[in-house]
């Protein structure tokens, strides 16, 4: 463990290693018997044994989550089904400082972030989408048909299933399973091996909120086997998966046998565009922070900057001097900028990429080394890492990295940034920096991506939806549209004619 303070609350709950599954309100041991270790990745040290969830526990949960969902959860008046959530929303902001902590112990994202912006959104996320049961109105239908009157209820969808990765844990788990509790389905939460941490102490805040067992069950354990069991699973109805393409496209296939209903938000290769007329003491530090937050495993990274011609030096020398100050260390140092790489595979997938950008004749314009010395020899640093004279086809160009390596591209007119900036598989974010009001609202509708940043990055918001085009996934998380996510759509025709 670090020699870093942490609240006595963050290691009475380390304390109780091993965790255990949550399941109809009671934490239970795997049916497995099994359970895998959750690293600290700022140090390499063991945090603690988290049970590792197998097929039967996955049927065990189902059964849980559908019998809350029958006895009483789906239909619960609105007003009780708010002031439960908005309780729970209490405790996760008055637990903000511990679950900070332990998202940084887990995932390695700096502590200062995890104060300043996951443990507050996971908190406000829930407060916002508490605020929903009693305003989801359904609607009346025009028809063209004499003497009927039609009008839509919305109704839950069940069962769902909630599979998040392990770059944002708070937040993820938050933004999924705060909507679809709202809506009145019960959940299935698999948290990502790598940062579960923080979503079993969400799992005690819950019980300790009296939302009532069953309607929120958490499964720790191996994508693999209990991701891939919930996909396929008949009594589970609706899947929501954040992580990676290739782990979308598996659960696309898992999920045929009972139709499920499905939203997927997956990978990305974001581009940062600075045009001519940006305010650069803006545009600069922007860029860093879209590239290097969360040491660039993030889904909406920054990952490809194009910056125009004539201000490509003077761009490229300010990130270059931005990088050099960069703070890199432990993430419960409240200095640390950069935190570590989650984990050694992680890890050398980003040296990979870094040695085909090598490879394939782009320029190291700084970093791309591990970092071994001293106190960085017993956890996963990484120096950030820039390339330029790179070419759009180039592999650092295409694959989502996930690391912090930013290739920067030189551009010279917008029709031509708009081609490239368009030229991916994926479409999750984007950005621009501008002060032209005509060729902002000319490139935000030219741009393919679910958000597009204007001037700003990283911006997200209860009220805002969030979700990709393309290779980044379907379905909406955030905004009104997150109903279309968790709710089905019912239409009842009434005869009134008179008999
Ligand atoms: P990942 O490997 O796809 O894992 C995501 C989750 O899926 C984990 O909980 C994982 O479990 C589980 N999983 C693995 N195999 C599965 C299977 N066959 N069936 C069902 N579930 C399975 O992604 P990651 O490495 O954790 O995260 C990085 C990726 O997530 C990147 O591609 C990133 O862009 C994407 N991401 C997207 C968004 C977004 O909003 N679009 C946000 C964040 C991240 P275990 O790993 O615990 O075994
Ligand atoms: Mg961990």
């Amino acid at each position: 463990m670090s020699n870093h303070t942490l609240s006595p609350a963050t290691r009475e709950f380390l304390s109780k290693s091993p965790h255990h599954l949550l399941i109809d309100g009671k934490w239970l041991p795997a049916s497995t018997g099994q359970t895998y270790q959750s690293i600290n990745p700022s140090d390499g040290s063991v945090l603690a044994e988290v049970a590792s969830a197998g097929v039967e526990d996955v049927d065990l949960a189902v059964a849980a989550a559908r019998a809350a969902f029958d006895n009483g959860w789906s239909t619960m008046l609105p007003r009780e089904r708010e002031r439960l959530l908005r309780g729970f929303a209490d405790l996760i902001a008055d637990h903000a400082e511990e679950l900070a902590e332990l998202e940084s112990l887990d995932n390695g994202k700096p502590i200062s972030h995890t104060r300043a912006i996951d443990s507050r959104a996971a908190a406000n996320l829930v407060y916002h989408f508490a605020g929903w049961p009693s305003k989801m109105a359904g609607s009346t239908a025009p028809v063209s048909i004499p003497n009927h009157f039609v009008y839509t209820r919305r109704e839950p969808v069940g069962v769902a299933g909630i599979i998040i990765p392990w770059n944002y844990p708070l937040i993820h788990g938050m933004q999924k399973v705060s909507p679809a509790l709202a809506c009145g389905n019960t959940v299935i939460l698999k948290p990502a091996q790598l940062a579960s941490l923080p979503l079993l102490r969400l799992g005690e805040l819950a019980l300790e909120a009296g939302i009532p067992a069953g309607v929120f069950n958490i499964l720790s354990g191996r994508g693999s086997v209990i991701g891939q069991a919930m996909a396929e699973h008949p009594g589970i109805d609706k899947i929501q998966v954040t992580g990676s393409t290739a782990v979308g496209r598996s659960v696309i296939r898992a999920s045929a046998g009972n139709l499920k209903r499905l939203a997927l938000e997956l990978g990305s290769k974001a581009p940062n565009i600075i045009f001519a007329d940006a305010d650069l003491k803006q545009a600069v530090p922007g860029a860093f922070r879209a590239a290097f937050a969360n040491t660039g495993q993030s889904c909406v990274a920054g990952a490809r900057l194009f910056v125009h011609a004539s201000i490509f030096s003077e761009v490229l020398e300010g990130l270059l001097e931005r990088v050099r100050s960069a703070k890199i260390g432990h993430a419960l140092d409240p200095e640390t900028e950069l935190g570590p790489i989650v984990d050694g595979v992680q890890l050398e997938t980003i040296l990979n990429y870094i040695h085909s950008g090598i490879e394939q004749g782009a320029n190291l314009a700084c970093g791309g080394k591990r970092l071994t010395e001293g106190d960085y020899g017993k956890g996963f640093y990484i120096e950030p890492t820039i390339f330029n004279n790179v070419h759009d086809d180039m592999v650092i160009s295409r694959e989502e990295i996930f690391g912090p390596v930013l290739p920067v591209y030189s551009f010279d007119s917008e029709p031509e940034v708009i081609a490239r900036a368009n030229d991916t598989d994926y479409g999750l974010a984007s950005a621009i920096w501008t002060r032209d009001v005509a060729r902002t609202h000319r490139v935000a509708a030219a741009i393919k991506s679910g958000v597009v940043w204007v001037n700003t990055y990283d911006m997200f918001d209860g009220a805002a939806p969030f979700g990709g085009f393309k290779g980044s996934g379907y379905g909406r998380d955030n905004g009104e549209e997150v109903l279309e996510a968790y709710t089905e759509v019912k239409a009842v025709w009434i005869a009134t004619r008179d008999a």
